[in-house]
């Protein structure tokens, strides 16, 4: 049994972040930067499947398919994932969650396991978006995500760690217009669930990254 003192210190303590915002906002960047900033475990579902996709896990060969098509895996998978995940001992100080949750019944499930939430919603405008995800690349070696010049441009090194650049599977051109349909579809209904918490708030992602980061960082602390 969980003692009320450490309940207390689990709801007063804990920073307990949720990542909103559509592919090409920055939001995996900013990700990173928010998770090293406080000190808390950057949980990217995306990364999760991805990578269990280059394993060849059973859940890999699951959802290889949704993903490269650009659509949604299923609440339920997702829910059971992000619930197993959030019982790994390093989220007790709090958590950084990037991609979950993605429609408002992930969001519900969220609510039953942690409801103490930081939601960090990013907004960009779609034209913006579709430009920056052409010249996305990311680090097979680091996995960080980098912008390169053209959008022909391939092998290029990661600044970072000399890695090879390569273009992230689903942002070909119909799937990255498939993803934002699907981001679209989904997006509206989950804000306005959060909307109206005490620590929601939206924050302009088509400044330059380290002014977002101000921005984001600003209100977190402000909240805190
Ligand atoms: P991301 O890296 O967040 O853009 O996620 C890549 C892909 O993984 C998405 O296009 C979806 O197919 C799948 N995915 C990641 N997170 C979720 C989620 N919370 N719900 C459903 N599908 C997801």
């Amino acid at each position: 049994e969980v003692g009320s003192w450490e309940l207390m210190k689990s709801v007063s303590l804990a920073l307990n972040i949720v990542l909103i915002g559509p592919p090409g906002s920055g939001k995996g960047t900013q990700a990173v930067r928010i998770a090293r900033r406080y000190s808390v475990p950057h949980i990217s579902t995306g990364d999760i499947l991805r990578q269990a996709v280059r394993d060849g896990t059973p859940l890999g060969r699951e959802v290889e398919a949704t993903i490269a098509s650009g659509g949604l895996v299923g609440d339920e998978l997702m829910s059971s994932l992000v619930e197993a995940r959030l019982q790994q001992p390093d989220v007790a100080r709090g958590f950084l969650l990037d991609g979950f949750p993605r429609t408002v019944d992930q969001a519900r499930f969220l609510d039953t396991l942690q409801p103490d939430l930081t939601v960090v919603h990013i907004d960009v405008p779609d034209d913006e978006i579709i430009k920056r995800l052409s010249t996305r690349r990311v680090c097979s070696s680091c996995g960080l995500t980098q912008s390169v010049s053209t959008d022909e441009a391939t092998g290029e090194a990661c600044p970072y760690c000399g890695g090879t650049l390569v273009r992230r599977e689903d942002d070909d051109a119909e799937t990255v217009k498939k993803r934002l349909t699907t981001y679209a579809a989904f997006a509206d209904p989950l804000i306005a669930y959060y909307r109206t918490r005490p620590r929601f708030v939206t924050i302009d992602g088509a400044k330059e990254p380290d002014r977002v980061s101000d921005d984001i960082f600003k209100k977190l602390d402000a909240f805190r």
